[in-house]
Formats: structure tokens, sequence, C-alpha cells
């Protein structure tokens, strides 16, 4: 670790521009790869989160955001990512040391956060209304206006990352936004706010809380004054966010969990599904909402898979990801050893039901919140372990006799966030594709895409899209202006 980053000993909560945080009320911030306290972070109340959504929506009816001219909030965009690009190794270095990933993957969140400044920073001025004909006596035209007060409730499994995708289009559009940041990795959202103040945002434009969920989230999901929720985390919660915003008739964009599968056809390049198993289920030690956690393999192959991920799981070293510097095998600790611990949980009831565990499956021993990267074979798809989100570093392989089996196990569970199709067939690449439930289908690239690609669920994976242009437009809704002449 660079000596130079060193944490705030004691963080607080943004709002309307300025800090503030009752030294009483804090939760610790744990580093999960040493269970060592790393910081004391204060936690908002419900009079905070009352405070930054005023502030917002103070700044929402002033038009000092949402009225300006595109091309001003763009370049703001464009100084954040920046600010952002330029303090890389600092944030990296918090994400890691907050949440457990490896550095060289809280790099890579780093650098994913600034690209979505960048883009939607490119977007800002391209959103136009139109106008529609009524005949000779009429001008009609549609615009696109800001909706208002944004709420961003984060997960903590790409805490910086998660922020940006809602923060950056909402700000193109100009809205302001109230963040709750997650409880156990708050420290590098903080990062936010020197970010706009350095872009030259009003001060209201981007307010950070950390609190309870079910105090300070419950709170802003239900706030009057809040014109749009954008909720990122577990079906659960989601769902009673969603209950809690429809009482004000508030929409929601839910983006939750996932239990995606790779259908893999005789003909696949096993060597291309084994480089893709690697990322796709093992990076951020599989706490990705669009993990490959299931990969239905046809029983021609599934010996030859089954031995590959057995490799691929044992070569990759697990060990504190701040140590975790350029090489690109390695897996940090889990979130927490709570997390951990459900994890190693659905591990154990899998083999009471039959499932066989190929390798790992279990927490090293000495401190920090390990668990061995691990690959589960499943003799029935209805198991636990074949239909529930595990978010950790396990990998369930099924087996398939024909594609409508393969098609029936893939999309029988209640979710339905990302698929992915590996063949060389490019017809039956299609036809698959299309039948595969989720918002989004990789053939032969698990990942394939970047922010430019519009993402969300079908099914319990939620709903609404982010990232792209279908992204941008959650946070404007249009206004249709007539005029009799
Ligand atoms: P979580 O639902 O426990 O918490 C998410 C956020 O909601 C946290 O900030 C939490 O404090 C807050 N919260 C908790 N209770 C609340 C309440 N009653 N009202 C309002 N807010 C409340 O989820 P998590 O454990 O932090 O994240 C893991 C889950 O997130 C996984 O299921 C994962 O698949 C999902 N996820 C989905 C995506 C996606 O894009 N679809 C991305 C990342 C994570």
């Amino acid at each position: 670790m660079d000596q130079s980053i060193s944490l705030p000993a004691f963080s607080e909560n943004y709002v309307d521009g300025t800090w503030r945080g009752d030294r009483a009320r804090t939760t610790q911030v744990v580093d999960p790869a040493s269970g060592d306290v790393i910081s004391e972070q204060a936690l908002a109340g419900i009079e905070d989160v009352h405070d930054a959504v005023s502030a917002a929506n103070r700044l929402h009816a002033s038009g000092r955001l949402g009225g300006m001219r595109p091309v001003e909030r763009s370049r703001m965009l464009h100084r954040a990512a920046f600010f952002i690009l330029e303090h890389r190794e600092e944030i990296a270095t918090t994400i890691t040391l907050e949440q457990g990933k490896p550095l060289f993957e809280a790099r890579a969140e780093v650098d994913g956060a600034a690209r979505f400044f960048e883009y939607y920073g490119n977007l800002a001025e391209s959103l136009s209304g139109r106008s529609i004909p009524l005949g000779r006596d009429y001008v009609d035209f549609v615009e696109m206006e800001p909706r208002g007060v944004v709420a961003h409730i984060i997960p903590w499994n790409y805490p910086f990352e998660m922020t940006a995708r809602s923060l950056a289009p909402a700000l193109a559009t100009g809205n302001p936004s109230v963040i709750k940041t997650p409880e156990l990795a708050p420290l590098s959202n903080l990062w936010y706010a020197h970010a706009a103040e350095h872009a030259g945002f009003p001060a209201g434009s981007v307010n950070l809380l950390c609190g309870h969920g079910s105090v300070a989230g419950a709170a802003l999901a239900s706030h009057p004054l809040v014109a749009l929720v954008v909720f990122t985390g577990s079906v659960p919660t989601g769902v009673s966010v969603a209950h809690a915003a429809a009482e004000n008739t508030v929409p929601t964009v839910l983006e939750l969990g996932g239990k995606s599968a790779a259908v893999v056809f005789p003909d696949a390049d096993l060597a291309r599904v084994a480089t893709d198993m690697r990322y796709g289920i093992f990076y951020n030690a599989g706490q990705t909402c669009s993990a490959m956690s299931r990969v239905i393999v046809h029983e021609s192959r599934l010996d030859e898979l089954l031995d590959l991920s057995a490799s691929l799981a044992t070569s990759l070293q697990v060990s504190a990801g701040i140590t975790q510097t350029t090489e690109r095998l390695g897996m940090g600790a889990l979130v927490s050893a709570d997390h951990r611990d459900s994890v190693q949980g659905m591990v154990d009831r899998a083999e009471r039901d039959g499932a066989r565990v190929v390798v790992g499956g279990r927490a090293p021993s000495g401190r920090g919140a390990f668990m061995e990267p691990t690959v589960v074979f499943a003799p029935d798809p209805s198991l636990e372990i074949a239909q529930e989100e595990v978010f950790g570093p396990v990998l369930t392989v099924l087996s398939y006799r024909d594609d409508g089996e393969a098609i029936s196990i893939a999309n029988g569970t209640r979710f339905g966030l990302v698929g992915g199709v590996y063949t060389t067939d490019i017809e039956r690449a299609l036809r698959t594709s299309r039948a595969l439930r989720g918002g989004q289908i990789y053939v032969n690239e698990w990942f394939a895409g970047g922010v430019e690609t519009p993402f969300g669920g079908t099914g319990q994976s939620g709903m609404g899209r982010e990232k792209g242009l279908e992204g941008m437009m959650n946070y404007v809704q249009t206004k249709n202006i007539a005029i009799r002449l």
C-alpha cells in the first residue's frame, strides 16, 4: 500500500455543501481482510435525511442546476471524471480497505465510475424534445425536464461505481441527488463530495448520507419531496423501497439480485468459458449482481468443464486485497465475516441436499472474511444452490441433454438479470439469446458491453434500465406545451 494514503479516523456526512456528523452516533468501518476497525463513520438520522432532501429540493426549485445550459453540466461532469481519475489511487485504496476486493479490481472500479461521468457528460447535450403537428392553429412541443430530487440507495459490492451509475445521469439531466451510502463501505463515496465541489456543482447537487437502511434508507425512500428512487440491492429491500415510494406515487428503478446462467453448447470454446468464469464468478469474490453464478453445460462436455473450473478455482491466490496490486489472478476477502458465513452456510446446505462440492467450499483458517473459490455440481436444478443468489465465489454447474432443457433450466429461477451463450453456431446463439430471460445477453464473452449498453432485470431482478441512453431517460419526464394561436 502507498504509505502516503491514509484514511480519516472519523468521517462525516455531506449535506448542502457542508460536512456534518455526530460523534456520538457512528458506525465502525472494518477492513474485512484483517477484521480491524479502519475508521468511524457518522450515521445520518431522519433529520439529516430531511435536511439533505430539502436542500436538494430548494436547488431544484431555484432552477440553478436543471435550468442551466446543458453544456455547463456536461463540462462539470467531465471535470468530475478528471478529478476522480486524478485521485484513482486514494479512492481505490479506500475501496479495497472498506470492501475487501483486490486493489487491481478497485482501480478498475474507479475507472468504471469515471466512465459514467464521461459518458453522461457527453450525452448531457444530446437530449431534446420534439414538435407535434396539430394543424395550423396550434404550436405544440414536448420538452424534457428534470424530475427533481433523486434518491440513490447504494449497496456495498461496488460502492463507488454503483453510485456513479445513477449519479452521473441524474446530474447530466439536472437533478439534485441524495445518496444513501452502504453502511459496510461508506468511505469511498465521500470522494463524490470533493469531486462535485471541484467540478463546480452548486451546493445541494450532491448530498451524501451514511445511515442504517432501516432508518436513513427508509426515511429517504419515503420522503415526500423525493421525485425518483433508484435502488440497487437485494430483492426484499427493493420491494420495501418500492412500497414506500409508491405511497407518494414516486417511481422507482430497482436493480436487484440475479442467478445468471451461461449456457455452454457442445461446440463451445471451453478455454474461453474458463477465462470468463475467472471474471464472471470469482471477480469481486462473486459479489456481483450479474455474476456468472450458474454454468449449464451439455452433458457431453460436463467432465471437461468441471476439470477446467476446478483447476481455475485452485489456481486463484486468496489474500488481502491490498497486497494484490498488479497480478490478475487473485481474490480478496468477502465484505464481512457475517456475509462469508452466509455463503458458507449455502454451500453446506447444498452438500447436505445432494450437490457435489468439486473444489473449495470452506473458509480458510485465520483472520479475515476469506472463502475458498468454490465449484459445486448440482444434479437437480431445483436445489437452493441452483436457485438462490449466493453472492460469493461459488460457481454452480448443471448439465443438460438438449437445447430446450438448457433454456428451461436457465430461465427456471425467479430472477432474470443477464445470461450468456457459448457456441460457434451463430444461429443457435441468436435463438438462445432471444429465448433467455434477462436484460443483457452475452454471446461468447461474459460482461461484454459497457456504460453505453442498457442494463437491468426482468422478474425479481428488478425493473427499469440503467446505463446507456435508456439509463438517462429515467431522470427526465416529458412536458407537452400546446399553444392555440
Ligand atoms: P441490501 O438490500 O441489504 O442493501 C442495499 C442498500 O439498501 C443499503 O444501502 C442498505 O442500507 C439499504 N437499505 C436496507 N434496508 C432499507 C430499507 N428498509 N429502506 C431503504 N433502504 C434500505 O443489499 P446489499 O446486501 O447491500 O447488496 C447486495 C444485493 O445487491 C445483492 O442481492 C445484489 O445482487 C444486489 N445488487 C444488484 C445490482 C444490480 O445492478 N442489479 C448491483 C449491485 C448489487
